[in-house]
Protein backbone atom coordinates (compact mmCIF):
# COMPACT_ATOMS: atom_id res chain seq x y z
CA UNK A 1 0.00 0.00 0.00
CA UNK A 2 0.87 3.78 -0.78
CA UNK A 3 0.74 4.71 2.59
CA UNK A 4 1.78 2.28 4.92
CA UNK A 5 3.43 4.39 7.51
CA UNK A 6 0.51 6.66 7.39
CA UNK A 7 -1.84 4.03 8.29
CA UNK A 8 0.22 2.12 10.12
CA UNK A 9 2.89 4.30 12.16
CA UNK A 10 1.89 7.44 12.58
CA UNK A 11 1.99 8.75 15.98
CA UNK A 12 -0.71 10.07 17.29
CA UNK A 13 0.63 12.16 20.71
CA UNK A 14 4.09 13.98 19.37
CA UNK A 15 6.02 15.20 22.54
CA UNK A 16 7.98 18.40 22.21
CA UNK A 17 9.45 19.39 25.22
CA UNK A 18 6.52 19.88 27.89
CA UNK A 19 3.91 20.03 25.00
CA UNK A 20 2.64 17.08 23.71
CA UNK A 21 0.36 17.68 20.48
CA UNK A 22 -2.25 15.59 20.11
CA UNK A 23 -3.12 15.54 23.59
CA UNK A 24 -2.98 18.93 24.79
CA UNK A 25 -4.49 21.51 22.14
CA UNK A 26 -1.37 23.12 21.52
CA UNK A 27 -0.64 27.38 19.84
CA UNK A 28 2.17 27.46 17.43
CA UNK A 29 2.51 31.43 17.64
CA UNK A 30 5.18 34.26 16.40
CA UNK A 31 6.26 36.43 13.68
CA UNK A 32 5.84 35.49 10.41
CA UNK A 33 9.43 36.09 9.96
CA UNK A 34 12.41 36.74 11.97
CA UNK A 35 13.28 40.56 11.73
CA UNK A 36 15.51 40.98 14.68
CA UNK A 37 16.50 40.20 17.77
CA UNK A 38 14.60 41.98 19.91
CA UNK A 39 12.05 41.71 17.46
CA UNK A 40 11.47 38.12 18.06
CA UNK A 41 12.27 38.28 21.88
CA UNK A 42 9.25 40.79 22.75
CA UNK A 43 7.30 38.32 20.79
CA UNK A 44 8.30 34.89 22.46
CA UNK A 45 7.86 36.64 26.02
CA UNK A 46 4.37 37.52 25.26
CA UNK A 47 3.41 34.73 23.29
CA UNK A 48 5.00 32.33 25.88
CA UNK A 49 3.35 34.27 28.71
CA UNK A 50 -0.32 34.19 27.11
CA UNK A 51 0.11 30.33 26.78
CA UNK A 52 1.35 29.72 23.25
CA UNK A 53 3.49 26.53 23.63
CA UNK A 54 5.67 27.04 20.37
CA UNK A 55 7.51 30.22 18.96
CA UNK A 56 7.60 30.14 15.06
CA UNK A 57 10.90 31.12 14.40
CA UNK A 58 11.45 31.38 10.55
CA UNK A 59 14.67 32.92 9.15
CA UNK A 60 14.28 31.54 5.40
CA UNK A 61 10.92 32.72 3.82
CA UNK A 62 9.34 31.23 0.33
CA UNK A 63 8.20 34.78 -1.09
CA UNK A 64 6.02 34.65 -3.74
CA UNK A 65 8.84 37.58 -5.47
CA UNK A 66 12.55 37.00 -5.22
CA UNK A 67 12.58 40.82 -4.24
CA UNK A 68 10.27 40.70 -1.38
CA UNK A 69 12.12 39.67 2.10
CA UNK A 70 13.93 36.62 2.19
CA UNK A 71 14.24 36.37 5.84
CA UNK A 72 17.59 36.63 7.60
CA UNK A 73 18.71 32.99 6.56
CA UNK A 74 21.72 30.96 8.39
CA UNK A 75 22.56 34.66 10.23
CA UNK A 76 18.85 34.67 11.49
CA UNK A 77 19.64 30.97 13.09
CA UNK A 78 22.04 32.58 15.82
CA UNK A 79 19.14 34.99 16.79
CA UNK A 80 16.53 31.77 16.98
CA UNK A 81 19.07 30.32 19.12
CA UNK A 82 20.01 33.06 21.72
CA UNK A 83 16.03 33.74 21.76
CA UNK A 84 14.76 30.04 22.52
CA UNK A 85 17.70 29.74 25.45
CA UNK A 86 16.26 33.24 26.90
CA UNK A 87 12.48 32.51 26.62
CA UNK A 88 12.83 28.76 27.34
CA UNK A 89 10.09 28.18 24.37
CA UNK A 90 10.73 25.46 21.64
CA UNK A 91 10.72 26.83 18.20
CA UNK A 92 9.70 26.02 14.36
CA UNK A 93 11.71 26.82 11.85
CA UNK A 94 10.99 26.63 8.27
CA UNK A 95 13.27 25.05 5.84
CA UNK A 96 13.56 25.47 1.90
CA UNK A 97 16.35 24.08 1.22
CA UNK A 98 17.16 20.38 1.61
CA UNK A 99 21.05 21.88 1.75
CA UNK A 100 19.97 23.84 4.76
CA UNK A 101 18.40 20.97 6.41
CA UNK A 102 20.82 19.88 9.00
CA UNK A 103 21.82 23.59 10.27
CA UNK A 104 18.24 23.94 10.79
CA UNK A 105 17.96 20.54 12.68
CA UNK A 106 20.66 22.04 15.29
CA UNK A 107 18.47 25.05 16.42
CA UNK A 108 14.73 23.73 15.75
CA UNK A 109 12.67 21.74 17.95
CA UNK A 110 10.41 21.32 14.78
CA UNK A 111 11.20 21.94 11.35
CA UNK A 112 8.21 22.74 9.16
CA UNK A 113 8.05 22.31 5.49
CA UNK A 114 5.49 25.20 3.88
CA UNK A 115 3.03 24.66 1.42
CA UNK A 116 5.10 25.28 -1.27
CA UNK A 117 7.22 22.67 -1.01
CA UNK A 118 4.55 20.06 0.36
CA UNK A 119 5.64 17.85 -3.05
CA UNK A 120 9.38 18.74 -3.02
CA UNK A 121 10.33 15.53 -2.67
CA UNK A 122 14.11 15.66 -2.34
CA UNK A 123 13.60 18.08 0.94
CA UNK A 124 10.92 15.53 2.43
CA UNK A 125 13.42 12.88 2.27
CA UNK A 126 15.94 14.68 3.65
CA UNK A 127 13.86 15.98 6.47
CA UNK A 128 12.53 12.79 7.04
CA UNK A 129 16.27 11.31 7.87
CA UNK A 130 16.34 14.30 10.60
CA UNK A 131 14.55 13.17 14.14
CA UNK A 132 12.87 16.02 14.61
CA UNK A 133 9.08 16.19 14.12
CA UNK A 134 8.05 17.48 11.20
CA UNK A 135 5.19 20.10 10.27
CA UNK A 136 4.15 19.40 7.31
CA UNK A 137 1.50 22.33 5.73
CA UNK A 138 -0.71 21.44 3.00
CA UNK A 139 0.28 22.71 -0.73
CA UNK A 140 -1.62 25.37 -2.51
CA UNK A 141 -3.69 22.93 -4.67
CA UNK A 142 -3.39 19.93 -3.00
CA UNK A 143 -5.64 16.83 -2.62
CA UNK A 144 -5.29 14.95 0.82
CA UNK A 145 -4.30 12.24 -0.73
CA UNK A 146 -1.69 14.45 -2.38
CA UNK A 147 -0.83 15.64 0.97
CA UNK A 148 -0.52 12.00 2.98
CA UNK A 149 1.77 10.96 0.25
CA UNK A 150 3.92 13.90 1.13
CA UNK A 151 3.66 12.26 4.82
CA UNK A 152 4.34 9.08 3.82
CA UNK A 153 8.12 10.68 2.23
CA UNK A 154 8.45 12.08 5.10
CA UNK A 155 7.79 8.66 7.52
CA UNK A 156 9.52 6.44 4.99
CA UNK A 157 12.78 7.54 5.66
CA UNK A 158 12.57 6.88 9.36
CA UNK A 159 10.73 10.44 10.84
CA UNK A 160 7.31 9.09 11.96
CA UNK A 161 6.68 12.33 14.18
CA UNK A 162 4.64 14.10 11.58
CA UNK A 163 2.02 16.88 11.94
CA UNK A 164 -0.37 17.77 9.10
CA UNK A 165 -1.17 22.11 9.11
CA UNK A 166 -4.21 23.02 6.99
CA UNK A 167 -3.67 26.40 5.85
CA UNK A 168 -6.19 27.25 3.36
CA UNK A 169 -6.58 25.60 -0.58
CA UNK A 170 -6.97 27.69 -3.85
CA UNK A 171 -10.60 28.15 -4.65
CA UNK A 172 -12.55 31.19 -6.64
CA UNK A 173 -13.00 33.16 -3.69
CA UNK A 174 -11.15 36.70 -3.54
CA UNK A 175 -12.42 37.39 -0.41
CA UNK A 176 -10.13 35.44 1.78
CA UNK A 177 -6.23 35.30 0.66
CA UNK A 178 -7.17 31.68 0.87
CA UNK A 179 -10.27 28.93 1.47
CA UNK A 180 -9.92 27.34 4.91
CA UNK A 181 -10.91 23.91 3.89
CA UNK A 182 -12.20 22.97 7.46
CA UNK A 183 -13.30 19.61 6.60
CA UNK A 184 -10.00 18.03 6.35
CA UNK A 185 -9.32 17.50 9.52
CA UNK A 186 -12.35 15.16 10.52
CA UNK A 187 -11.49 14.00 6.99
CA UNK A 188 -7.63 13.46 7.93
CA UNK A 189 -8.49 12.30 11.24
CA UNK A 190 -10.81 9.72 9.83
CA UNK A 191 -7.82 8.31 7.38
CA UNK A 192 -4.80 8.34 10.07
CA UNK A 193 -3.96 9.11 13.30
CA UNK A 194 -1.51 11.90 12.32
CA UNK A 195 -2.20 15.10 14.42
CA UNK A 196 -3.81 18.29 12.83
CA UNK A 197 -3.23 21.46 13.05
CA UNK A 198 -4.97 24.57 11.39
CA UNK A 199 -2.84 28.19 10.33
CA UNK A 200 -5.91 30.92 9.94
CA UNK A 201 -3.34 33.38 9.61
CA UNK A 202 -2.27 32.41 6.17
CA UNK A 203 -5.55 31.23 4.94
CA UNK A 204 -7.56 34.49 5.68
CA UNK A 205 -4.90 36.93 4.88
CA UNK A 206 -6.38 39.37 7.38
CA UNK A 207 -5.51 40.02 10.94
CA UNK A 208 -9.68 40.46 11.67
CA UNK A 209 -10.78 36.93 10.40
CA UNK A 210 -8.05 34.84 12.42
CA UNK A 211 -10.40 35.19 15.57
CA UNK A 212 -13.50 33.60 13.97
CA UNK A 213 -11.32 30.88 12.26
CA UNK A 214 -9.43 29.73 14.90
CA UNK A 215 -12.76 29.30 16.70
CA UNK A 216 -13.84 26.91 14.54
CA UNK A 217 -10.56 25.30 14.03
CA UNK A 218 -10.81 24.27 17.53
CA UNK A 219 -14.29 23.37 17.04
CA UNK A 220 -13.98 21.18 14.76
CA UNK A 221 -11.63 18.92 16.48
CA UNK A 222 -8.36 20.23 14.74
CA UNK A 223 -5.12 19.82 17.45
CA UNK A 224 -4.01 23.14 18.14
CA UNK A 225 -2.99 26.57 16.01
CA UNK A 226 -0.31 28.01 14.20
CA UNK A 227 -1.33 32.09 14.22
CA UNK A 228 1.23 34.81 13.21
CA UNK A 229 2.09 37.74 15.98
CA UNK A 230 4.06 40.57 15.60
CA UNK A 231 4.49 43.40 17.97
CA UNK A 232 3.96 46.39 15.13
CA UNK A 233 2.30 44.19 12.12
CA UNK A 234 1.38 47.25 10.03
CA UNK A 235 5.57 47.44 9.71
CA UNK A 236 5.88 43.67 9.40
CA UNK A 237 8.35 42.83 6.56
CA UNK A 238 6.50 39.97 5.45
CA UNK A 239 2.43 39.45 5.46
CA UNK A 240 1.82 42.76 7.76
CA UNK A 241 -1.97 42.11 6.86
CA UNK A 242 -2.57 39.26 8.64
CA UNK A 243 -0.60 39.48 12.01
CA UNK A 244 -1.99 40.19 14.91
CA UNK A 245 -1.44 42.77 17.44
CA UNK A 246 -0.30 41.42 21.30
CA UNK A 247 -3.92 42.91 22.51
CA UNK A 248 -5.68 40.41 19.36
CA UNK A 249 -3.55 37.84 20.45
CA UNK A 250 -4.40 37.78 24.24
CA UNK A 251 -7.50 38.29 23.61
CA UNK A 252 -7.40 35.07 20.76
CA UNK A 253 -6.23 32.74 23.65
CA UNK A 254 -8.82 34.23 26.68
CA UNK A 255 -11.89 33.04 23.84
CA UNK A 256 -10.22 29.94 23.01
CA UNK A 257 -9.76 28.72 26.49
CA UNK A 258 -13.72 29.46 27.06
CA UNK A 259 -14.33 26.65 23.97
C1 LIG B 1 4.60 30.10 6.94
O1 LIG B 1 4.01 29.40 7.78
O2 LIG B 1 5.55 30.83 7.24
C2 LIG B 1 4.20 30.05 5.52
C3 LIG B 1 4.96 30.57 4.58
O3 LIG B 1 3.00 29.47 5.32
P1 LIG B 1 2.49 28.64 4.04
O4 LIG B 1 3.62 27.73 3.63
O5 LIG B 1 1.31 27.90 4.55
O6 LIG B 1 2.15 29.64 2.98
MN1 LIG C 1 3.45 34.58 6.83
Amino acid sequence: MGLKHVLEKGKKEIRIGDVEIGKNFTIVAGPCAVESKNQLLETALFVKANGAHLLRAMVFKPRSSPYSFQGLGIDGLKVVKEVKEKVDIPVVIEVLDPRDVWQVDGVADVIQVGARNMQNFTLLKEVGRTRKPVILKRGLSATIEEWLNAAEYVMSEGNLEVILCERGIRTFVTETRFTLDLASVPVLKKLSDLPVIVDPSHAAGSRDLVKPLSKASKAIGSDGLMVEVHPDPEHALSDNKQQLTFDMFKELMLELNKL
